[in-house]
């Protein structure tokens, strides 16, 4: 298969990642007979010093023109303790997202069973966790209008969703559900949201074409609960992009570690893969960056945008070995990692390269 893929490093550990997920993509092009093409292209912070736009049009171009996306993070301490920044790095997120029509973003939240004991929920109540977000993610209180008021004393930010936004993410998650447990949380906040009640409204309707999956749904407060108290009742999960933002977020500590979790943007064009987290400047430059992540993200690229799950699978099995062998970065160890098999982030790539 020949396919071309565009790696957007971004900001922060968001570069060193993506060079070990690139570095998996070509072992298995190598190893499955597929030829993979590359191109690199600017976003976020080294984006904004490079152009002064934290998503160049050469980049935008570039994403429409790729087969899919690579993606790393975006974010820099500058403008986190700068409230007052015109042109931020997350805006070329964020228009990334609408220009390319990625409303629907997938989250698999699944605990490898060697990092059972990696996580702060106890191992008896996590064993078996398996759950697949899908958030929304064009809508919602992050596009509505915001500003200030009162001479700048009152802010505000407005949550919109349409009928036809709740209705296409719906009939995503219930599509998903049918290939798994068929079974499917709808999240919201229909008790105080109008946007809530609509959602709502909108999943009972779609509920309807998928009579053999069971609908329940929750508020996000008692979610974010029982995922913690009960991760396993879970299968597929579906909810607008803020409660999603925050609830997947706490679900990273099932998988064990931000380091762990890979997610994919889907819509209308080009699929975007990348890992959960963020730029980490606190680790950044340091070499000990977790990059199962974005090796995982480049899994899910393979699977969705490629549909070819055996190469995908070929790196969920390498990333199960690795951690069989006993070797972690350092946010998965545990007081049984002995410091010897406690690895950076490119010898824990190279430990992944050699198991594919
Ligand atoms: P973060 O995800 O970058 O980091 C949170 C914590 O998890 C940090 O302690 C970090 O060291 C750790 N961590 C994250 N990824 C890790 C990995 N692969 N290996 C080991 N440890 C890892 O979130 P934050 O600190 O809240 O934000 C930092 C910057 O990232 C901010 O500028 C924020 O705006 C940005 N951000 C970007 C995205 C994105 O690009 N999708 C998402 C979240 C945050």
């Amino acid at each position: 298969m020949k396919k071309h893929i565009l790696i957007v490093p971004g900001d922060g550990i968001g570069q060193e990642v993506t060079a070990v997920g690139k570095k998996v993509l070509d072992k298995i092009a190598a190893k499955f007979g597929h030829e993979f093409t590359y191109d690199t292209a600017l976003i976020g912070h080294v984006a904004i010093e490079a152009t002064g736009n934290p998503l160049p049009e050469e980049t935008l171009q570039k994403m429409k023109d790729a087969d899919a996306v690579l993606f790393g993070a975006v974010g820099h301490p500058k403008y986190d303790n700068d409230p007052t920044a015109k042109v931020r790095p997350e805006q070329g997120l964020l228009r990334m997202r609408k220009e390319l029509g990625l409303y629907a973003n997938l989250r698999p939240i699944k605990l490898f069973d060697e990092l059972l004991s990696a996580s702060s929920i106890k191992p008896e109540i996590l064993k078996g966790a398996d759950i697949l977000f899908f958030r929304e993610l064009t809508g919602d209180i992050y596009f509505g209008e915001k500003g200030r008021k009162n001479n700048g004393d009152t802010a505000f930010d407005m949550a919109e969703y349409s009928r036809y936004e709740v209705e296409r993410i719906a009939r995503k998650a219930f599509e998903a559900a049918m290939t798994r447990k068929k079974k499917l949380c709808s999240v919201d906040k229909a008790n105080v949201l109008e946007t809530s009640r609509l959602w709502r409204e909108v999943v009972q309707k779609v509920a309807l074409e998928y009579p053999e999956v069971e609908v329940e749904h929750q508020f996000v407060d008692a979610t974010a609960m029982l995922l913690i108290k009960d991760p396993c009742r879970f299968d597929v999960v579906v909810t607008a992009n803020l409660f999603g933002d925050i609830l997947t977020d706490e679900a990273s500590q099932i998988a064990g570690s931000m380091g762990m979790l890979a997610s994919a943007s889907i819509g209308d064009g080009t699929g975007v893969y990348e890992p959960i987290h963020g730029s980490a400047h606190d680790i950044t430059g340091k070499g000990v960056a977790n990059p199962l992540a974005s090796v995982l993200s480049a899994a899910l690229l393979l699977d969705i945008s490629f549909g070819l799950r055996a190469e995908a699978d070929a790196l969920i099995n390498a990333v199960d070995k690795v951690l069989k062998a006993g070797y972690r970065t350092r946010d998965i160890a545990d007081s049984h990692t002995t410091s010897k098999n406690i690895l950076g982030t490119d010898a824990m790539g190279e430990q992944v390269l050699n198991n594919i």
